[in-house]
């Protein structure tokens, strides 16, 4: 898989090293962003430093939670290739093995909130990339940088927090190395079509020890190097992954909730009622001002005709909300789930209305015209 392979570990390094300098300069596409930066472009400002509170980082699972490392086991883990784990497990932490290759999890997610804790090799060793590099890869394919980039430079959108090679952290939040720090992370996956075709870019938001530094951001596309690589369909679940980098960074305290989709409401559900026309006559009657609770100093709602149809406004809501007439004395909210239901009195004339929305029912008191 691009991205998390030792290959590409030791890519960056040829990079690092000026190997490959000449391949990072290539011509970009256009895209949805025109001023998009090149990958890795040195000039690109860094993100201000942040220093995070003092204190513990931890948040225990809640209880939906699927806890993926809770100090014990790699039993939720394994090899790309589908082996075991090839990390070690100590002091109730996960350490990378150089030359181990990444892990992934079992399990396949899709849209999640992601926590996890992580700490790089103290004392610290070596420079830009190669200092405490490893990642975090949500769907196995969008990489969250893990680095030591606490008072350590490298490229903006390679340090930690970066979503890799295209969004730099909006703030510098690095602890210093050996350190426990935290990532939260709220992912949604890219949406396609039956077709496989793009509707919506994936959607990252992070925060690094409790500091925002990915405000719903969307990548371009998969974590790739050197070159943007279209977004592709590959199922709606992925695996998390962690980036062996060649360096011992260690993990703890990992979880995540599956989130939900939000259900869209059914065309039955969608389906109006039949709005009919009322003659002026008829709406004229409902006219007037009703107290919006029994106090008489209450406030005061207004509905009027406008033409052929029923407004009403209220003190909080100036502007009038058209009413729609579903019957001589129904009346729909076309926005909202509310309806206006008119009272008549032993007389035949309009004493009040019932208003309904939500779960709410009020009776308004007609007070005059
Ligand atoms: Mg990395």
């Amino acid at each position: 898989m691009p991205g998390f392979s030792r290959r590409s570990g030791l890519a960056c390094l040829l990079a690092t090293s000026g190997l490959l300098a000449g391949l990072a300069a290539q011509e970009i596409r256009s895209g949805t962003t025109p001023l998009r930066w090149k990958q890795h472009d040195i000039r690109r400002p860094r993100p201000p430093v942040v220093e995070p509170a003092a204190g513990p980082i931890e948040a225990r699972p809640p209880r939906d939670a699927v806890v993926l490392f809770d100090g014990s086991n790699l039993d939720a883990w394994k090899s790309p290739d589908g082996g075991p784990a090839r990390w070690k497990v100590a002091d109730q932490a996960m350490e990378a093995v150089p030359g181990a290759g990444p892990i992934e999890t079992r399990r396949r997610f899709g849209d999640l909130q992601l926590h996890l804790e992580w700490a790089t090799p103290s004392p610290a060793h070596g420079k830009g990339q190669d200092r405490g590099n490893s990642g975090v890869f949500l769907m196995g394919q969008f990489e969250i940088q893990v680095l030591d980039s606490y008072q350590a430079d490298t490229y903006a959108d390679g340090q930690a927090g970066a979503i890799y090679g295209q969004y730099p952290p909006l703030a510098n939040a690095s602890r210093p190395p050996g350190e426990w720090q935290s990532y939260d992370i709220a992912f949604r996956r890219p949406r396609f079509d039956a077709a496989g075709k793009l509707l919506e870019p994936a959607r990252v938001t992070v925060f690094h020890n409790g500091i925002l530094v990915q405000n719903n951001e969307e990548p371009f596309g998969p974590t790739s190097w050197l070159k943007w690589l279209p977004y592709e369909h590959a199922g709606d679940r992925g695996p998390i992954a962690l980036q062996d980098h060649d360096h011992p960074v260690r993990y703890r305290n990992i979880w995540l909730r599956e989130l939900p989709e939000r259900p869209a409401p059914t065309a039955e559900i969608l389906a109006r009622p039949k709005v009919i026309g009322l003659p002026a006559a008829i709406l004229d009657q409902y006219a007037g001002q009703y107290l919006l609770d029994p106090k008489p100093s209450a406030p005061k709602a207004t509905i009027a005709r406008e033409g052929d149809h029923l407004t009403v406004s209220f003190p909080f809501r100036p502007e009038p909300l058209t009413l729609e007439a579903i019957s001589e004395t129904e009346f729909d909210m076309p926005d909202t789930y509310g309806r206006f239901s008119f009272l008549k009195d032993a007389n035949g004339r309009v004493s009040g209305v019932v208003f309904r929305i939500g779960d709410s029912e009020r009776n308004l008191k007609r007070i005059g015209p």
